[in-house]
């Protein structure tokens, strides 16, 4: 067996962190986190919407270090060439502020509050999360144009087997609190995002679901892209958090940036 133990604030971070209104992000990634996104295209890129002293050409979509590379794998894999252009991932809290402050005097409140998450509250800020447009002008920085078909739509087949998700769905504002964002995605790895495909779960929902499968009962046993897994929660004590688990399974454990852990198994 393998003792493991975790400090309290490693509740806010890990690929399953969920940040949204009510979640606050805890922990802000470091700059080491984070790198630029190795892909080229030709667009004008549109972050010159923002009213900044960045050039264009200079301008580059950060993310955090292993989702970009994963990110980057996967759009090789459907050989998107400069079709698609990642829009925004990564973002400071500084650039948060300025991105809400510009659309409020733009668009106003009704339309910010619906597509813009206050700052401390997006998404962008963990280093997760990135929208993509059709490179087809002009792009709109707030809301990408991403289809459903061509090569949106093989981005979009694939997306779950490489752990990523369409983050704000139709029908489930009433757990996001954001309109339907299709162009976003979130990284959450795997098995997760297969799961969340598969049982039609946003983020919100999935994280309640895994609290049905406590470390101390049964666990959830999944079957996802030719590998078992094994899927348990783990409150956080109030300091340590103390668990064994089977020495001989690899896992990674994840915040849930509210009050405890998911833990996965290799099996
Ligand atoms: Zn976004």
């Amino acid at each position: 067996m393998k003792a493991v133990t975790l400090h309290r604030d490693q509740v806010y971070s890990g690929s399953l962190v969920l940040v949204n209104a009510r979640h606050p992000l805890r922990q802000t990634i470091t700059p080491e986190q984070i790198r630029p996104l190795e892909y080229k295209t030709t667009s004008k890129h549109p972050a010159v919407y923002l009213d900044t002293q960045r050039e264009s050409e200079h301008f580059q979509v950060c993310l955090e270090r292993k989702t970009a590379l994963v990110l980057e794998t996967l759009l090789a894999s459907i050989g998107s060439g400069s079709s698609l252009v990642p829009v925004s991932g990564f973002r400071t809290r500084e650039e948060q502020e300025e991105i809400y402050a510009s659309s409020l005097k733009e668009h106003g409140k009704d339309f910010t509050e619906s597509y813009v998450a206050s700052p401390g509250h997006s998404e962008h800020e963990t280093g997760l999360a990135i929208d993509l447009a059709l490179n087809q002008e002009p792009i709109d920085f707030l809301r990408p144009y991403l289809p459903r078909d061509g090569i949106c739509g093989r981005f979009r087949s694939k997306a779950a087997s490489y752990g990523f998700v369409e983050r704000y769905q139709e029908g489930k504002e009433v757990f996001t609190g954001i309109a339907p964002e299709p162009w976003h995605f979130r990284y959450v790895g795997l098995p997760h995002a297969s799961i969340m495909n598969t049982h039609g779960f946003c983020l919100e929902e999935y994280l309640d679901y895994l609290r049905e499968f406590p470390y101390e009962g049964r666990h959830l046993q999944v079957h996802v892209e030719n590998k078992s897994f094994e899927l348990f929660y783990k409150k956080a004590e109030e300091e340590e958090t103390r668990l064994t688990l089977p020495g001989y399974l690899p896992f990674q454990v994840s915040g849930d940036n509210r009050e405890g852990f998911i833990f996965t198994l290799w099996r």
